[in-house]
C-alpha cells in the first residue's frame, strides 16, 4: 500500500513540476518546510557478511512523513529536491545524523550513506564530510559514501579530483545500482571504488533455472574480486537467494531476507542481539 501511495504523490509531484513555476515552487516550500519542521528521519538496512552472516554496516535511507500524504518514497521526492537544490540541505542533514547514529554502534559497524550526483559536483562536499566526521567522532572507514553512475554523466577532471579529495579522507565509496544506467567499465578504471552494489534487478529471478542473471552476478563478482572491491547484492527477499548469492561469491547481502529498513532503537536491538549476527527471516533460533 505504501509503495502505490509512493508512485500516487510521485505522478502528483510530476503533474505539478509540469505545471509551471508556481506549483514548482510549492513542492519546493513543502520540502523546505519538511526539513525545517524536522518531518525527514533515518531508516537503516543491515549489510551482512555472506562468510559468516555478521551484520557488517548499515544504509542510512531518508524518509519522510508527510502530515498530510503520510510516506512519502525517497525515489518520489529526492529527484524534486535534486531540481529545486534542496538536496543539499536535505543530503547535509543525512549526513550528520547518520555519522552520529553511527558513532554509537560498535566499532566494527560502517554505515553507508547515498550521495545524490549534485552533491558530488559541489566542490564542498569534502569539506562537509569531514565536518560530519569531526563533529560526531566517527572514524572516517566507518563511513561509506554509496554514489550511482549518474556522477559520471558530466565527467571532467572535477569528478576524478572529487574521488581523490574523498579517498583522502580516509572514507569508503561504493558504486551503487550497478548494472543499471550507462554503465561502463571504464568507470570501475578510473574511479577508486571499495565496493560495488549489484542492483537489485540481477538479484531478481536468479534462482530461477535457466535465469542469465547469475552469469551475470558471477562475472561482475569476478570483476571486482579482480579490482580488489568488495560486492553487496542488493534485494535479497528469500534464503534461496542467500545460498545462491554467497555460492555466486558476492562477500555481502543488504535486502528484506535480513532486515527491511528500521529505526534507531530497532537496529540498537539487533546489534545486541545474538551480537550482532543477522538472522534471516523467518528462521527461528533459540539463542
Ligand atoms: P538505493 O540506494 O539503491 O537503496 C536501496 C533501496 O532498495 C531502498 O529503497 C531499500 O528500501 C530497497 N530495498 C532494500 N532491500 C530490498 C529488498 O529485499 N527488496 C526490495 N524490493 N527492495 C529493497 P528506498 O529506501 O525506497 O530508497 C530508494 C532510493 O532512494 C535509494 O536507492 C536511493 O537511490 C534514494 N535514497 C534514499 N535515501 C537517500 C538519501 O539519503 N540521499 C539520496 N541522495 N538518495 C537517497
Ligand atoms: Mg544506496
Ligand atoms: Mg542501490
Ligand atoms: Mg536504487
Amino acid at each position: 500500500a505504501a509503495k502505490a501511495d509512493g508512485r500516487g504523490v510521485h505522478r502528483f509531484y510530476r503533474e505539478e513540476l509540469l505545471h509551471g513555476a508556481q506549483n514548482r515552487k510549492r513542492l519546493e516550500d513543502d520540502l523546505r518546510r519538511a526539513l525545517a519542521a524536522g518531518e525527514f528521519r533515518l531508516a537503516y538496512q543491515p549489510v551482512v557478511s555472506t562468510a559468516d552472516a555478521r551484520i557488517m554496516g548499515y544504509e542510512a535511507l531518508v524518509r519522510w512523513d508527510h502530515p498530510q500524504r503520510g510516506a512519502v518514497s525517497p525515489a518520489e521526492f529526492i529527484p524534486v529536491a535534486e531540481e529545486c537544490g534542496l538536496i543539499e540541505a536535505i543530503g547535509a542533514w543525512v549526513l550528520d545524523t547518520a555519522c552520529a547514529e553511527a558513532a554509537t554502534w560498535p566499532d566494527h559497524v560502517r554505515v553507508a550513506v547515498n550521495v545524490s550526483p549534485i552533491q558530488f559536483a559541489n566542490p564542498r562536499l569534502p569539506a562537509l564530510v569531514a565536518g560530519a566526521l569531526a563533529a560526531t567522532g566517527l572514524a572516517p572507514h566507518r563511513l561509506e559514501l554509496e554514489i550511482t553512475e549518474g556522477v559520471f554523466l558530466n565527467e571532467d577532471a572535477s569528478s576524478e579530483q572529487m574521488f581523490r579529495a574523498l579517498k583522502a579522507l580516509g572514507v569508503r565509496l561504493a558504486l551503487d545500482d550497478f548494472g543499471t544506467g550507462y554503465s561502463s567499465l571504464g568507470y570501475l578504471r578510473k574511479a577508486p571504488f571499495d565496493k560495488i552494489k549489484i542492483d537489485q534487478s540481477f538479484v531478481r529471478g536468479a534462482i530461477q533455472p535457466g535465469n542469465r542473471n547469475a552469469a551475470i552476478i558471477r562475472a561482475i563478482v569476478s570483476l571486482a574480486e579482480t579490482l580488489g572491491m568488495e560486492t553487496t547484492a542488493e534485494g535479497v527477499e528469500q534464503q534461496d537467494e542467500i545460498v545462491l548469492i554467497r555460492g555466486l561469491g558476492c562477500s555481502h547481502i543488504q535486502g528484506y531476507v535480513y532486515g527491511r529498513p528500521a529505526d534507531a532503537g530497532t537496529v540498537r536491538a539487533q546489534l545486541d542481539a545474538a551480537e550482532g549476527y543477522a538472522v534471516p527471516i523467518g528462521h527461528k533460533t533459540s539463542r
